[in-house]
């Protein structure tokens, strides 16, 4: 193979790291990794009033927490360092320069008012808004004029005229685009700073980017993006634009859309583990051949391909980021489940929030790794767990409706005094001695199977279905069973 593959992930630092920004971080990675390729970070801040405060760091981590790499970004340095585009704007002069040389920019200094009044008669007279190139050839004495008036000019890009840019799109395949309807785009404002169609072009360029993977939102920026190439005389990388992901309504999100969680940060929070997180977001317009969707993430890189990316609108499917999620939890340690729930244990009441993990006995360690591998399957993000497990930690039991019918049934009280008795007497609490109780209790009462098990389970819990009987008996604990028995005698 030729050159070596590289990639990068471009975002502007205007918020946490979405989904969709980290969808397009994640395949552009895959990308690099299965191909021994390049990954690069790099922040487009050039807009300066949507940047905000630590957003960098925000997304820095956020990749980071879902395993995402890279070889070259403002963290890490790199041969093509800064990564930072409004550090790196002393190189964009000579661009500038040349484009302005070779007549493909010009200066514009058409006021917002005159570029309104424009917009306004062309679409009057039915025509689609478009800059009327008013301000290509502007003589010495007008630019004076300007110049004295106190204008302070953008510049523009001269857009050729009566050409058809191709697009040979890895996804889309070949896109085609009228330059005629692309009017003379600003490429940097009054201040010289330039614009995002600009100063993306220059660094992917710079930085010696081969594929540029990005979202099907960027697509009709690329017409201008390879018209700027072209204009300086650059290979264009190859591009491959990424379906939008639709919410689960498969309507289009908006960013107060709250049908799903859309930050990377709110599935951390929530305690959500991040290999689940990744392998969702993997599927989200991109599927391995086969019907399997479990994959861990070496198992992502052995099998990403370009070729398998798909055209159409990824829909953001709940139901299965919930199987996923627990299918991982199911493989996640205790430890590792009770590590996540932690802070959620404490923020709920059921663990002082003074207490901190390595403060914990051996035994409250132990009681907490139970409950954790006793619910772990049923997660599918750990602050889930103190609801599931409020029995544990609360005084009384609450009675579901469904609970109280058969707790009034006539066998009812002899198998919870029987069994309450046999408790009463046990020494060694454990699993086996807990066993070995209800065996008792049906050779006793001569009752088994569902009149044995649900009155207990009922008693000491409250409700008619739960984990398993046994563990649950032996975390509440000797007297906590007692007492709860004792209060339905
Ligand atoms: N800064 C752009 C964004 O955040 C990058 C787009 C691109 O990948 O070219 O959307």
């Amino acid at each position: 193979m030729s050159s070596t593959i590289r990639v990068r992930f471009a975002p502007s630092p205007t918020g946490h790291l979405h989904i969709g920004g980290a969808r397009t971080a994640l395949f552009n990675w895959l990308y690099a990794r299965k191909n021994g390729g390049q990954f690069i970070l790099r922040f487009e801040d050039t807009d300066q009033t949507r940047n905000v405060e630590n957003a960098e760091q925000k997304l820095l981590r956020s990749l980071a927490w879902l395993g995402i790499d890279w070889d070259e970004g403002v963290d890490v340095g790199g041969p093509f360092a800064p990564y930072r585009q409004t550090e790196r704007l002393h190189l964009y002069q000579p661009f500038v320069e040349r484009l302005l040389a070779e007549g493909h920019a010009f200066y514009c200094y058409c006021s917002e008012q005159e570029l309104e009044a424009e917009r306004a008669a062309q679409m009057a007279r039915g025509e689609t808004p478009k800059y009327s190139g008013k301000c290509r050839k502007l003589s010495a004495e007008q630019i004076a004029q300007y110049e004295a008036e106190g204008r302070k000019p953008v510049l523009r890009f001269r857009v050729p005229e009566g050409q058809k840019v191709v697009i040979d799109d890895a996804v889309r395949g070949t896109v085609e685009f009228e330059t005629d309807g692309i009017g003379d785009f600003i490429i940097a404002r009054p201040d010289g700073i330039p614009m995002y169609n600009f100063a993306v072009v220059l660094d992917d360029h710079l930085m010696g980017i081969t594929h540029v993977l990005r979202g099907e939102e960027h697509l009709s920026n690329t017409p201008r993006q390879v018209l700027i190439y072209q204009a300086l005389g650059l290979t264009a990388p190859k591009f491959a634009h990424i379906s939008l992901i639709l919410n689960p309504n498969r309507q289009k999100m908006s960013k107060r859309d709250e049908s799903i969680i859309q930050f990377v940060e709110q599935y951390r929070e929530l305690g959500y583990l991040p290999e689940a997180i990744l392998n969702f977001l993997s599927l989200l317009g991109w599927s391995p051949e086969g019907e399997r969707e479990l994959f861990a993430r070496e198992e992502l890189v052995e099998q990403f391909t370009l070729d398998r990316i798909a055209k159409s609108p990824a829909v953001f499917d709940i139901q299965k980021l919930n199987w996923m999620s627990t299918e991982y939890m199911k493989q996640a340690s205790p430890e590792r489940v009770l590590e996540l729930a932690y802070p959620h244990l404490q923020a709920s009441g059921r663990i002082d929030a003074n207490q901190s993990p390595e403060t914990l006995s051996s035994e409250q360690r132990e009681w907490l790794l139970n409950i954790a591998a006793l619910y772990k399957e049923q997660l599918n993000a750990a602050s889930e767990l103190p609801a599931l497990a409020a029995t544990f930690f609360e005084a009384d039991i609450t009675l579901e409706d469904d609970a109280r019918p058969i707790l009034a049934e006539a066998h009812v009280t002899q198998v919870l005094s029987t069994f309450a008795e046999l408790v009463r007497q046990v020494d060694t609490w454990t699993i086996e001695a807990i066993v070995a109780l209800f065996k008792q209790t049906q050779t006793t009462t001569g009752f088994k199977g569902k009149q044995l098990f649900m009155p207990v389970r009922i008693a000491v819990s409250g409700q008619t279905h739960g984990r398993d009987l046994n563990m649950t008996i032996y975390l509440l604990g000797k007297d906590k069973v007692l007492e709860r028995l004792a209060a339905q005698l």
